[in-house]
């Protein structure tokens, strides 16, 4: 035996869904706002795009690793159309899901890791766990940054934390868990710095089309000198409520890809082949299907953000003003005398399921997630349940 550490950590997120759903499975009866899961169904466009290319014998082979010729040609022309950015064929890698994207990054960020040991990337003290335990798993350092009071991008703790060995950030607007939005003058700061100090921004744009204040976002990659440092992650997994399915797409000049499709051609090889070519139907033939998709489902979240804002505003309750994707990250009043997950468990003996701070950093242990991506009856139970504990702790309504 090696006496190698064993340094996998499981997703505390994923583990906290199972035993929800474990318990929904014996019976009880509970509202599930732990887990960033659209419960807009999934939009029929879809269903079509799966039926046009099941009918194709030839999707049932392997493809290149980083997806079929057809797929990459698709994704090329959709990122174009939605977000105004340029990447040929040889810059995009269709993935599992933008959780291997993010993986995949993180492995071609560290590529040369043996032979120059000791390489940094920043993330945030208030992130998605999924970073952390990444970065460790790929033997990388750790430099933890923030949060500042209202969760704006650290600028100046980055640039006091950057060091010769600092290889990258990780990044996330629209944000899990915050649901902030970093402005076009924050991420241009960090786009100086990056390129001052050469390191690779990692962009995890997965919640870029669900804006509810606003306007969209651009990228990091399209400042200036930007697009050959940054590498950005994305998916269809909430832009098209579509989680499961696991498509997802990387962007990156094409050295980099290379480095990526190396690391993912010994994990799955391609991705699923039939799962490109459905997406590919979807975005050749159904493109405007998409923007209304995308439009009214927004307008579904800000209805569901607005009430849940009003609600914690008649209680006198903090919370973080949501601008884009789909949570509210509530601050636990001093006065409840409970951490964030005696507070989570006190809320799931009623019923209702979130997802407590600490998850997310230790900075956050005085705040729950909630996510509101859910149907106004189960949103209305749910604050009925919060209600319930804020009487409890002699919370007072402002009248
Ligand atoms: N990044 C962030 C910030 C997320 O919240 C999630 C999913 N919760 C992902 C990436 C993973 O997305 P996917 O389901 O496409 O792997």
């Amino acid at each position: 035996m090696s006496g190698k550490k064993i340094k996998a950590k499981g997703s505390p997120l994923n583990e906290l869904n199972a035993k929800i759903l474990e318990l929904i499975i014996g019976g009880q009866t509970v509202i599930r706002l732990n887990v960033g899961e659209p419960h807009v169904t999934t939009p029929l466009f879809l269903i079509e795009a799966g039926a046009e290319a099941s009918k194709m014998e030839s999707n049932n082979g392997y493809t290149f690793v980083e997806g079929a010729i057809e797929i990459r040609e698709s994704i090329s022309e959709f990122v174009y159309k939605m977000f105004t950015l340029e990447y040929s064929l040889d810059e995009i890698i269709f993935t599992s899901g933008a959780k291997q994207g993010i993986d995949l990054a993180v492995a071609a960020t560290l590529a040369d890791q043996e032979t120059k040991p000791g390489y940094e990337i920043i993330i945030f003290a208030s992130d998605w766990p999924t970073y952390n335990a990444i970065i460790r798993a790929h033997d990388g350092i750790l430099v933890l940054v923030g949060p500042n009071e209202d969760f704006s991008l650290p600028l100046a703790e980055i640039r006091a934390k950057i060091t010769k060995n600092t290889r990258a950030i990780i990044i996330n607007s629209p944000n899990n868990p915050t649901s902030v939005i970093w402005s076009n003058e924050e991420l241009g700061e960090l786009a100086q710095l990056a390129i001052e100090h050469d390191f690779i921004v990692i962009s995890d744009e997965v919640y870029n089309t669900i804006i509810l204040e606003g306007e969209m976002p651009v990228s990091i990659a399209s400042f200036k000198g930007m697009k050959e440092r940054t590498i950005i992650v994305n998916s269809f997994s909430k832009m098209w409520a579509i989680p499961g399915w696991r498509a997802g797409f990387v962007l990156a000049i094409n050295a980099k890809c290379r480095d990526m499709i190396a690391a993912k051609s010994n994990i799955d090889g391609n991705s699923c082949s039939l799962l490109q070519f459905i997406i590919k139907a979807a975005i050749d033939n159904h493109f405007e299907d998409s923007l209304a998709f995308i439009k009214k489902s927004n307008e579904e979240y800000k209805k569901n953000k607005d009430y849940i804002c009003a609600f914690f505003d008649l209680w006198g309750i903090e919370y973080v003003p949501p601008k884009g994707a789909f949570y509210v990250f509530v601050k636990l009043p001093k006065k409840f005398g409970v951490n964030s997950e005696e507070c989570s468990e006190i809320l799931l003996q009623e019923g209702l399921a979130v997802a407590p701070g600490i998850i997310f950093g230790e900075t956050c242990d005085d705040y729950i997630r909630i996510c509101f991506a859910t149907t106004t009856e189960e949103l209305i139970k749910a604050m009925n349940i919060i209600e319930k504990l804020f009487i409890q702790k002699g919370v007072v309504k402002i009248e």
